[in-house]
């Protein structure tokens, strides 16, 4: 079980306000921003304010997170306009996965039709 805040990350650091960030949602166990470095018109970030180093780092007890993550990032794409024409979840895992920032997020991307496969 991993803590609620990790004093050397990132996104806890964003979440508790000592680093700016510009919010887009947050709700008692979430919190949603644009990233600094859009990949596309759209570009949000939504994390839980728990502390999960990765998504593989969820377990059994953060059944219900997950499935709030997931609604909720339903809920940012629809008001952020891209229901209509898509858009794209990510969520990035580890080395090879691409992951740069160990809290656990999932990337909300559209405004622009998306390539496949990625790089
Ligand atoms: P990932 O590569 O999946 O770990 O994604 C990390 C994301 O965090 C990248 O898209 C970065 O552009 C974004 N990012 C890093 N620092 C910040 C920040 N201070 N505010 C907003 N987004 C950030
Ligand atoms: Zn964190």
């Amino acid at each position: 079980m991993e803590s609620i805040m990790n004093d050397d990350c990132l996104f806890c650091k964003i979440i508790a306000g000592d680093i700016p960030s510009n919010k887009v949602y947050e709700d008692d166990d979430l919190y949603a921003f644009r990233d600094i470095n859009p990949a596309a018109p759209t570009h949000v970030l939504l994390i839980p304010r728990k502390h999960l180093s990765g998504v593989t780092a969820a377990g059994e007890e953060d059944r219900e997170l997950l499935g709030s993550l997931l609604l909720a990032a339903n809920r940012i794409a629809t008001a952020e306009g891209l229901a209509e024409d898509g858009f794209r979840y990510v969520i990035n895992n580890g080395k090879h996965g691409g992951q740069t920032v160990y809290h656990l997020h999932l990337h909300i991307i559209g405004g622009r039709p998306l390539t496949w496969p990625p790089g």
